[in-house]
């Protein structure tokens, strides 16, 4: 059951925006942003693939709180949009380290590591929906068998992206907790660090996914390296 609809910030709106342009120099136009819930974990129905893994101990080796996919979710159903969940509970819990790691305001880190999860999900929702929906020639059903390698790296790319070419304190605070986070998380969602054009190409990156969603044989060294 959905308790709560998310409300956006400016901050947030303003990346949002960001990111949108990136998706849209690649053909990619928004008739309208999809829906984003906040509530506890437990308020949601979770029968869905990730929580099935953290049940099954797919990330035994590390803390599930610091997963950016464990604090939000881009719940893809097939064949339909699918929509964005922030768990306010489990954002909270991670906040709280990052306070304390980083040295800043509680309230702040919920703000930062917010955004950094919506712009995650949002991620998800590009590129494996929109991106999908809008590229006529893209084998409709290679999404949803596409590895994790690739699928995490598009959605991290989403926060590089997103505050490319800012610098205020805002933008510095999400670099700083981006920077920390990531090492914390699973090998999928650090692949992006590997890829052979900076993070600003981002049209080459965005071409060679394209090239990947149309062909079984291409995978996450397609994404890296372009070949
Ligand atoms: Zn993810």
């Amino acid at each position: 059951m959905f308790t709560s609809a998310y409300r956006l910030s400016d901050n947030e709106i303003y990346l949002m925006k960001k990111l949108e342009k990136v998706y849209n120099s690649q053909g990619c136009k928004i008739n309208r942003w999809p829906e984003i819930y906040y509530a506890n974990h437990d308020e949601f129905d979770n029968r869905h693939p990730f929580e099935l893994e953290v049940r099954n101990g797919y990330f035994i080796d590390w803390e599930a709180i610091f997963i950016t996919d464990y604090l939000g979710v881009y719940i893809y159903e097939y064949g339909k949009e699918g929509h964005i969940r922030i768990y306010k509970d489990r954002i909270e819990k991670c906040a709280k380290r990052i306070s304390h790691a980083l040295q800043i305001d509680f309230n702040e880190a919920i703000e930062l590591l917010r955004i950094k999860v919506l712009l995650h999900e949002l991620g998800h929702w590009f590129s494996l929906w929109l991106f999908k929906e809008q590229n006529d020639g893209i084998a409709q059903d290679r999404t949803y068998s596409l590895s994790k390698n690739v699928v995490e790296s598009l959605a991290q790319l989403s926060i590089p992206w997103s505050i490319q070419g800012l610098n205020n304190k805002n933008v510095k605070g999400i670099k700083q907790l981006f920077d920390w986070i990531v090492p914390k998380q699973p090998y999928e969602y650090r692949k992006f660090r590997d890829i052979n054009v900076k993070t600003s190409h981002k049209a080459t990156i965005l071409k060679r996914y394209k090239a990947i969603l149309n062909d079984p044989n291409k995978d996450i060294d397609y994404l890296l390296n372009g070949k």
